[in-house]
């Protein structure tokens, strides 16, 4: 039997699974992460519960032929180093590969997280084993993958697929995590929703039904997401435009490596059709016509598994099918 393992690693829990070569999930948990001493105990503290969850999920440590991680950095993925993670505490350059096997003597693969969440996607979600697709995650930032011709996108550098760094705001309003203002992040995150609606609300005095959180400065994305499907046309008039830079992005990946699923996940995509819809609509109208055909705008499906997925999905790409 041939097992993988996979972690993906985030700021509060280390996602952590047992899976097969098929990349069913076999087993899966969850261990805090600890964060202190420069989060130096993170790699060490999911090998041991991997260890001690072998004797527990009756495992044979032995059938394990790889462990592939997803981290929330930038990644030089030859080479398996990390460039900080902040979320993590690790800061400057981190050699995760190597760290890796030497704590396991094992083969490890690493990507950044929204690299294997697409990966996980395109393995066993909304991408179908299709060659090409890409995944836009909207959370409390906007992260993103390309796999084109059944490969993640790198780049020189490991800045390709930063889809959340697109800059799509001209007005350049918001400022970016990344130094940046006017990036898709600031209009399309859960943060970027509420800036949007804050912004609007001051400049056109809208009648709404958020009006109260708009004053107590308490909206939430949730908010305005569920007061535009309740017809209020101030949130309506917010989503729209949250459509329409998310839609903007989507046409120039369109035809950058023209995926036939965009996929969007993460915390806002949980407006489901009722997000999708407005974004396709707006692509439609945006986009080069010839790119059009057969590509579709879909929600992700696996949730918070697509990580973990995506990690072992690695190890099946780069070490058993590499043989
Ligand atoms: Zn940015």
């Amino acid at each position: 039997m041939v097992l993988i393992l996979a972690a993906d690693i985030g700021g509060t829990t280390c996602k952590l699974g047992v899976l097969n070569e098929d990349l069913d999930l076999l087993h899966h948990w969850e261990i805090p992460t600890n964060k202190e001493e420069n989060g130096q105990h993170i790699l060490k503290n999911v090998y041991d519960s991997f260890k001690k969850n072998a004797s527990l999920k009756k495992y044979d440590f032995n059938d394990v032929k790889g462990i592939g991680i997803g981290v929330p950095g930038p990644i030089d993925f030859e080479n398996g180093i990390v460039n900080g993670a902040v979320n993590l505490n690790w800061h400057g350059k981190k050699n995760i590969k190597e760290e890796m096997m030497q704590i396991s003597q094992l083969p490890v693969v690493v990507d950044n997280d929204a690299n294997v969440a697409t990966l996980g996607e395109k393995f066993k979600g909304a991408g179908f084993n299709e060659p090409d697709v890409v995944c836009m995650t909207l959370g409390t930032g906007v992260g993103g993958g390309i796999i084109t011709n059944h490969q993640l996108v790198h780049g020189h550098n490991g800045s390709g697929g930063e889809l959340g760094h697109i800059k799509v705001d001209f007005k350049e309003r918001f400022k970016c995590n990344c130094g940046n203002v006017g990036c898709l992040e600031t209009v399309a995150s859960a943060t970027g929703v509420i800036n949007l609606t804050y912004h609007y609300y001051e400049e056109l005095k809208f009648s709404t039904m958020l009006k109260e959180n708009i004053l107590n400065k308490t909206v939430q994305a949730k908010h305005v997401f569920d007061a535009a499907k309740a017809g209020d046309e101030f949130a309506t008039y917010i989503i729209k435009k949250v459509a329409k830079y998310i839609a903007y992005a989507i046409s120039i990946i369109s035809v950058t490596t023209n995926p036939k699923y965009i996929i969007i996940g993460g915390g806002v995509s949980k407006a489901g059709d009722f997000l999708i819809h407005h974004i396709d609509s707006q692509y439609q109208s945006m986009a080069f016509k010839p790119s059009l055909d057969g590509t579709k705008i879909v929600t992700a499906k696996l949730g918070n598994d697509a990580g973990m997925i995506g990690a072992a999905g690695l190890v099946k790409q780069y070490i058993l099918e590499a043989k």
